[in-house]
Order: structure tokens, then C-alpha cells, then sequence
């Protein structure tokens, strides 16, 4: 295998801080480039004594001059209340920053790999979803930042794709979680997970009748890596786990597997909550030979024995919106 020269955006992340371990231990000359805006440095603390790690604070929304042969981007706040809380910084992220990104690649005639997104297609009236559902988003509603703003960014990747063939990869992941999501974001395995932990009520939103399908971050990164080595395709190409579970049955877990005494509570659905999420993975199966292996019971436990070993009091909550 010949080493190269990888960027990861927004790797000090949850996702991206496990793809740059994964890439510093196969020898990979590796730049992760941040601004911190939903992580802390001590997700990678561990490996800035590593000859082949590089740590660059910086904002992929104003332009970097680097030099790699394959770019993982990552950079986006990815939970809903990090990237509503400025919604204009969030779409101008995955338009600036992403004609940024794809600049570079032209310029060094790199591989770049897109992490898109489940929210491309909305609250979805077609289960599961497959690659060639269009989606229903509301161009207007509180998540449309996110939602728009990873959309916009598929176009402009076909686009520079298509007009400077910019060799691009597009994949778009469905809630993933594990060890490294920050507690605080207020996703809803950090969530319910810190809450059972501090013997606190596990609120769920609406009646939990909503489904989700939850991929372990182990098999989602390995996904990301086989989509960047792929030759016969470039996506959209979806990334998750199938099994899908209600939002009750996700509370009824966590309190099983925490031992935990809290008890379930309900708050108001929040605007344009997705009612049903399932990936198709066909395509991945065929191309990538990917699927999940990490069953929820068995991920939902390493996830709890991180959550176990941290202390709270030593991460901030980057926004008031958790
Ligand atoms: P995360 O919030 O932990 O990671 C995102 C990282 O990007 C953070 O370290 C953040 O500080 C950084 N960042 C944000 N804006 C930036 C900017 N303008 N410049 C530089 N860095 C910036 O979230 P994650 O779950 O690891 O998500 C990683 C990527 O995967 C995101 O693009 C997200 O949209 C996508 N994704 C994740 C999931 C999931 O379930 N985890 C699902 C769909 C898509
Ligand atoms: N959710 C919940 N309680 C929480 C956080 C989230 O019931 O404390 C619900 C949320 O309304 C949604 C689902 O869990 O239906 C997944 O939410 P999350 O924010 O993790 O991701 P989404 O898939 O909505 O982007």
C-alpha cells in the first residue's frame, strides 16, 4: 500500500478523530484541521506525539494551502442544537468551506471525500431510503441550514466533479454514534446515555414512536475508508445500519444497560423531527462488500463504558442548546 498524505476536516471530532487514529496507525502522513467549534483538542491529545500527526487549528470557511493526495471532510457541526444555534455559520460551512475543500483538491489533484448526510432526504416518505429517493426537506424550518447546506454541498462536488473532474467521493451517513461523541451535544444516545448515568429523567421527544437506525462508529469509519479507496464508484452512497429501533425502545435499552433508576420523560417534539430513518445499504454491500457488524446492545455498551470513564465537568457545552 502506498502511504499518502490525508487531510481530515474537522477531525477532532467524534468521527474524525477515530479516522485520523485509524490513519496514523496505517502510516499515513496525516493534517487534521479544525476549529474546535464541537470538539476539544483531548480527543486527539493522543496522538500528537506521533511523527505522522499534524494538528491545525483552523476554519475551513477561509482558505488553507496545503498539499495531500486525499482530503476527508469531515468539518460541519453535525448534532441539531450545534448547528442551529448559528445556522448562517453552518450552511456557510458547507458552501464556503466546501468550495474551499474542493479548490484544494483541484489545485493538488487530490481524492475528496464527502461526509454527507440522512438529512438529505428530509422527514423521508419513501422507508428505507435508498440513493435515488430525492428527499422532502423544508427548505425553511430550523434544520434546513444543515440540511440545505449538505445538499448545496453534493451539488457542488458533482458540479466540480463534472466541470474540473475533481475526483470526488460523496457518502452519506446515517446516525452513527460511540466513545467521542461529545455528552453534551444533545444527540440522543449522548443524551439519554449522560443522563442515565447522572440519574437523570431520559427525555424523549414526542411519543418515541420515531424510529432511527444507529451505526457503530467502528463500522461506519471502516465504510468511509473503503468509499475513499473505491474505483468503480463516487456516490451518493449510503452509510448506517438497518437496524432500525424506536426512540422508546432506545430509552428502554440505556436504562437496562446502565442499570440506571432514571425514568423516562416527554418534552415536545422539536419542528420537522424526522418520523422513520432506515438505510438501504445495497449499494454499499455491492461495491464496498461493507455492512455493519457492531449489533446496538454490544455498541451501546462500549459507548457506556466511555461515557463511564470521563469526567463532564471537563467539557464545556459548545452551544446553550442541549
Ligand atoms: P462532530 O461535531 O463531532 O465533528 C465535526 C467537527 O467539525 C468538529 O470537530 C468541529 O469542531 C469541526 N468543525 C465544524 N465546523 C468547522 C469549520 N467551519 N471549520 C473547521 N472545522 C469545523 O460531529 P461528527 O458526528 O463527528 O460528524 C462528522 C461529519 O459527519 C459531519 O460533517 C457530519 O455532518 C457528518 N455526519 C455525521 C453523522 C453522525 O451521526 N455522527 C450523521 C450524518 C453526517
Ligand atoms: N431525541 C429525543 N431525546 C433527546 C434527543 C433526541 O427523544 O434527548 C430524539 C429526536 O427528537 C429525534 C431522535 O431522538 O427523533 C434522534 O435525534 P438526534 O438529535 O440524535 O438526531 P437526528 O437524527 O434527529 O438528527
Amino acid at each position: 500500500m502506498k502511504l499518502k498524505r490525508i487531510l481530515v476536516t474537522g477531525g477532532a471530532g467524534f468521527l474524525g478523530s477515530h479516522l485520523c487514529e485509524r490513519m496514523v496507525d496505517a502510516g499515513h502522513d496525516v493534517i487534521c484541521l479544525d476549529n474546535f467549534f464541537t470538539s476539544q483538542k483531548n480527543n486527539v491529545a493522543h496522538l500528537l506525539n506521533r511523527p505522522n500527526f499534524e494538528l491545525i487549528r483552523h476554519d475551513i470557511t477561509t482558505p488553507v494551502w496545503l498539499e495531500v493526495d486525499q482530503i476527508y471532510n469531515l468539518a460541519c457541526p453535525a448534532a441539531p442544537g450545534h448547528y442551529q444555534f448559528n445556522p448562517i455559520k453552518t450552511i456557510k460551512t458547507s458552501v464556503m468551506g466546501v468550495i474551499n475543500v474542493l479548490g484544494m483538491a483541484k489545485r493538488c489533484r487530490a481524492r475528496v471525500l464527502q461526509a454527507s448526510t440522512s438529512e438529505v432526504y428530509g422527514d423521508p416518505e419513501v422507508h428505507p431510503q435508498s440513493e435515488s429517493y430525492r428527499g422532502n426537506v423544508n427548505p425553511i424550518g430550523p434544520r434546513a441550514c444543515y440540511d440545505e447546506g449538505k445538499r448545496a454541498a453534493e451539488t457542488l462536488f458533482m458540479d466540480y466533479y463534472r466541470m474540473n473532474r475533481v475526483d470526488i467521493r460523496i457518502v452519506r451517513i446515517f446516525n452513527t454514534y460511540g466513545p467521542r461523541m461529545h455528552p453534551f451535544d444533545g444527540r440522543v444516545v449522548s443524551n439519554f446515555i449522560r443522563q442515565a448515568l447522572l440519574g437523570e429523567d431520559l427525555t424523549v421527544f414526542g411519543d418515541g414512536q420515531q424510529t432511527r437506525s444507529f451505526c457503530y462508529r467502528d463500522d461506519l469509519v471502516e465504510g468511509l475508508i473503503r468509499m475513499m479507496d473505491a474505483t468503480d464508484l463516487i456516490g451518493p452512497l449510503n452509510l448506517g445500519n438497518p437496524d432500525e429501533f424506536t426512540i422508546e425502545q432506545l430509552a428502554e435499552l440505556i436504562i437496562e444497560l446502565t442499570g440506571s433508576r432514571s425514568q423516562v420523560v416527554t418534552q415536545p417534539l422539536p419542528v420537522d423531527d424526522p418520523v422513520r430513518r432506515r438505510p438501504d445499504i445495497s449499494l454499499a454491500r455491492k461495491h464496498l462488500d461493507w455492512q455493519p457488524r457492531v449489533a446496538l446492545r454490544d455498541g451501546l455498551e462500549k459507548t457506556i463504558k466511555w461515557f463511564r470513564s470521563i469526567d463532564f465537568e471537563n467539557y464545556r457545552p459548545p452551544t446553550p442548546n442541549f
